[in-house]
């Protein structure tokens, strides 16, 4: 009987890893699934990477024709009702906003249209032109109702910008829908924001890495991870420089003007749209409110790079960081990092 069984399994279907890649939400997404059959494999691919094409025709803010966009010039003027997965999204940005305390706001809209990141020409918007635009940002004027799933803006001129979340949320649907396709395994990467689960045909984990924020070709640690996010905020993707001063596409909605003091935070949850909101907020808090958030939160951990002086950074993990064991601080220290793990 055991020969039998032995047989059996050699013969039978052997697992193996599919991917496929596709330009998606402005950046490269890759998908990765375990399958028996490359038939199935494909086919789940292709439903994955048409879930998240379809949330992106949905909220991003670049489509005319988006649903978001649709939204934003009605919502001034009447509650506009919204397809469940945008109502989703807008209740949890909502949530996300108050655990932030308004550092997370996808009300940015009017800010994130004065700042050249799309253009060429990079000139600095006039205190002036924040201060109006900052009168029509706040999260508290944004009201949703759940009896109908409609939105409306308490102040006229407001828009949401889901830069910060969007791309996360559309991770986790296309994990939901590689799981319903019956994929055991499957690790979903868009640029940066990653979510994976189950494990590799050969038992091992999924691998992701981290990368340096100063260094594009370097990688500060590899993390295994299974059922779990790992999204990573940077100012070094997105950004520019006016008169040697880096100003990043996170902007800090109570003052207008770039978020500062994090070069990178790396937010380790639950769900990936979860962590890309958290790590867009832990951006705009800061090392010490960031870190005492996360703390205060159930499965959630970070790990945040500052820059030090002119040639090094600092890196400040939260309590219990549950990979703190793979970095190496000798390693990191030859270049140029310095470790630091959570006073709290
Ligand atoms: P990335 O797109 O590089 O993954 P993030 O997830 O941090 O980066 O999102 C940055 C985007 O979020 C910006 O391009 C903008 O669309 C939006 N955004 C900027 N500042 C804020 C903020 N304070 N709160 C919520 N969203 C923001
Ligand atoms: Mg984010």
């Amino acid at each position: 009987l055991m020969c039998l069984g032995v047989l059996v399994g050699a013969c039978g279907p052997k697992p193996d890893i599919y991917q496929s890649t596709k330009p998606l939400m402005g950046t490269v997404v890759q998908i990765s699934v375990v399958s028996e059959e490359p038939r199935h494999a494909a086919k789940a691919l292709d439903a994955a990477f048409d879930e998240m094409a379809r949330m992106e025709a949905m909220m991003s803010v670049f489509r005319e024709d988006s649903e978001l966009n649709r939204l934003n010039r009605e919502a001034s003027e009447r509650p506009v009702a919204v397809s469940p997965e945008l109502y989703h999204v807008l209740e949890l940005s909502l949530k996300m906003a108050q655990l932030t305390h308004g550092a997370f706001d996808i009300t940015v809209g009017p800010l994130m249209k004065l700042w050249p990141f799309y253009k060429k020409e990079k000139v600095l918007p006039s205190p002036t032109a924040v201060q109006e635009a900052l009168s029509r940002v706040g999260y508290r004027h944004l009201v949703v109702s759940p009896t109908d799933q409609s939105v409306s803006f308490a102040i006229a001129g407001m828009s949401l910008d889901l830069g910060g979340v969007a791309k996360g949320f559309a991770v986790d649907r296309a994990a939901a829908l590689l799981k319903s396709q019956g994929i055991s395994a499957a690790l979903v990467n868009a640029g940066g924001d990653v979510y994976a689960y189950g494990t590799k045909p050969d038992g091992r984990s999924w691998r992701v890495g981290v990368q340096h924020p100063r260094k594009a070709t370097e990688l500060l640690a590899v993390l295994p991870l299974t059922d779990r996010a790992v999204v990573t905020s940077g100012d070094y993707e997105r950004y520019f420089v006016v008169d040697g001063k880096r100003y990043s596409h996170i902007l800090d909605p109570r003052s207008g003007f770039a978020a500062r003091e994090a070069a990178s935070v790396t937010l380790i949850a639950p769900c990936a749209a979860e962590a890309d909101a958290l790590a867009t907020g832990v951006s705009v808090l800061g090392v010490k409110a960031g870190l005492a958030l996360v703390e205060s939160l159930p499965d959630v951990h970070a790990l945040i790079m500052t820059e030090g002086t002119a040639e090094t950074l600092e890196l400040h993990l939260s309590k219990d960081f549950p990979y703190a064991h793979l970095l190496d601080e000798a390693a990191l220290a030859a270049h140029g990092v310095r470790m630091h793990r959570s006073a709290h």
